[in-house]
């Protein structure tokens, strides 16, 4: 599939599509065996590991796959699943809990069931830092040694491209959060679409390959039919950096049309020029328009984890993700390090079900390496994603797609089945598959 295919299926994302075909996956190796933070020579409370010791940093859609399928398929392994976090929030489908379409605990998770069920040791900390030379991560809990380390953090915001002062950036984090981070983003964006009493309410999309491309536009979508349904004479006043909707542009577009007329300002180009939180005015776009606001929340650009750069491992410019092997995901230069999840460098689609089935490939991988069998035979990825465009009835559009590669190059996409149709019958199946395709991840990664 050329760039041109890629256009020509109804825009599968034009970001993801720039950022694949421009996608160069030679790197320099990262600095050899450097260490970075400690902590303070305290040893983490776990038993001596009995087998090959695999960590795994951040239990979301990719580290816990990497975790469960590593101990999988290498059950003499000793796997440990570090985050920080002591249970599991959901980001996917979390536009629907924002409007009162589920509720908090279908987005909520037990990390202890995940580890019981599969095996494997989960240990609440915080990482800050590996020692290469000695293998061994830091955590705020102390050092584990390991034979296999993954470094899988998700992402982090980069306000930087606003050009806004620390105390503004501060200000953003906290009264307009982005809410593509789980956990308290969400509830502040819930909590704000309760308390709106009307006016515009602003939403932004940023440029590069930003996590889950169509997020923001079922975003938009969701909150004008909360307005709609709940007589809210409110408007949601889309701000996008690109010059189009970058994935499911059809399907999008007709429900801005044909359901939200009233409801949404979708303004493409509109790149931040400036944002005065006092005023309640953010600039934007080349002809520098005012948009006043009620209420916002506002995405910034994003970046890997800031864990990829603490540990030494990112590449020097760009999101910073890894600075990895495409097809073992090992870090360039650093033997049985890897970097996995949204904060890989690939142009794949940064997406939950892209994670997950990332994640089942390099838990194998690993343990192919431990059971001294050598790499496995590289798979694609996945990206199966399903974006709602109203609730009762809940409609929804979906898009399935794989990758493939020229040599080292990524190619673009493969396979790709794009569906556009939110109206009638497709639409309602669409909306009934989205919940079993959420349930059926969260049996994979909990069960
Ligand atoms: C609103 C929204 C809707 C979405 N909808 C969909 C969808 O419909 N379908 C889909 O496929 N995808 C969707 N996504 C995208 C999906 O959520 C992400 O792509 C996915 O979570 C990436 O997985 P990850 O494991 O790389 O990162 P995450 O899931 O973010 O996990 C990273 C984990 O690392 C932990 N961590 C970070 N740093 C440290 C540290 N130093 N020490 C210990 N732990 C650490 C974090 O606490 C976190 O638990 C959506 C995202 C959002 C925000």
């Amino acid at each position: 599939m050329n760039r041109r295919d890629i256009l020509k299926y109804g825009a599968l994302s034009i970001a993801a599509a720039t950022t694949l075909v421009g996608c160069k996956e030679e790197a320099k190796p990262a600095s050899k065996g450097a260490t970075t933070s400690t902590s303070a020579g305290v040893t983490a409370p776990l038993v001596p590991a009995k087998g090959p010791r695999v960590v795994v940093v951040g239990g979301g859609w990719s580290g816990l796959a990497v975790a469960k399928y590593t101990k999988k398929f290498a059950p003499n392994a000793d796997v440990v699943l570090v985050e920080k976090r002591s249970e599991f929030v959901s980001c996917p489908v979390s536009n629907l809990y924002i409007v009162g379409g589920i509720d908090l605990e279908f987005l909520t998770h037990d990390y202890l069931q995940a580890a019981r069920e599969n095996n494997y040791e989960f240990f609440n900390a915080t990482a800050i830092g590996v020692d290469k030379a000695n293998k061994t991560l830091h955590t705020s809990e102390g050092d584990i040694a390991y034979d296999h380390l993954v470094l899988a953090p998700g992402i982090d915001y980069d306000y930087s491209h606003w050009g806004v002062d620390l105390a503004t950036e501060r200000r953003l984090r906290s009264e307009y959060p982005a809410g593509f981070i789980p956990g308290s983003e969400h509830l502040t964006l819930k909590t704000k679409l309760e308390d709106f009493e009307g006016g515009n309410f602003i939403l932004t999309c940023p440029s590069g390959n930003y996590r889950c491309l169509p997020a923001p536009y079922e975003r938009a979508c969701l909150i004008a039919d909360y307005f709609k349904k709940n007589d809210i004479k409110g408007k949601v006043i889309l701000l996008d950096e690109n010059a189009d909707i970058t994935i499911k542009k059809k399907g999008f577009h007709s429900a801005f049309d044909e359901m939200y007329k009233d409801y949404i300002e979708y303004v493409p180009g509109a790149k931040i020029n400036s944002i005065d939180l006092d005023k309640k005015v953010v600039n934007a776009g080349e002809m520098e328009d005012d948009y006043k606001f009620e209420d916002a929340a506002f995405y910034p650009h994003i970046r890997a984890g800031k864990l990829i750069e603490v540990c030494g491992v990112a590449k020097p410019d760009g999101q910073r993700e890894g600075n990895i092997d495409p097809f073992t995901y090992e870090v360039i230069g650093e033997k049985n390090i890897y970097v996995t999840g949204d904060a890989r460098p690939m142009g794949y689609s940064k997406s939950g079900n892209t994670s997950n089935s990332e994640g089942h490939y390099v838990g194998k991988l690993i343990a192919e390496r431990i059971n001294g069998k050598g790499d496995i035979k590289w798979k694609s990825p996945l990206t199966v994603c399903y974006s709602a465009v109203s609730l009762q009835p809940e409609h929804a559009i979906s898009v399935r797609a794989e990758y493939k590669y020229e040599g080292r190059k990524l190619a673009g996409f493969t396979n790709v089945d794009m569906n556009n149709e939110w109206r009638g019958k497709v639409g309602l199946n669409n909306g009934k598959a989205l919940h079993e395709w959420a349930k059926g991840m969260f049996r994979d990664m909990f069960n």
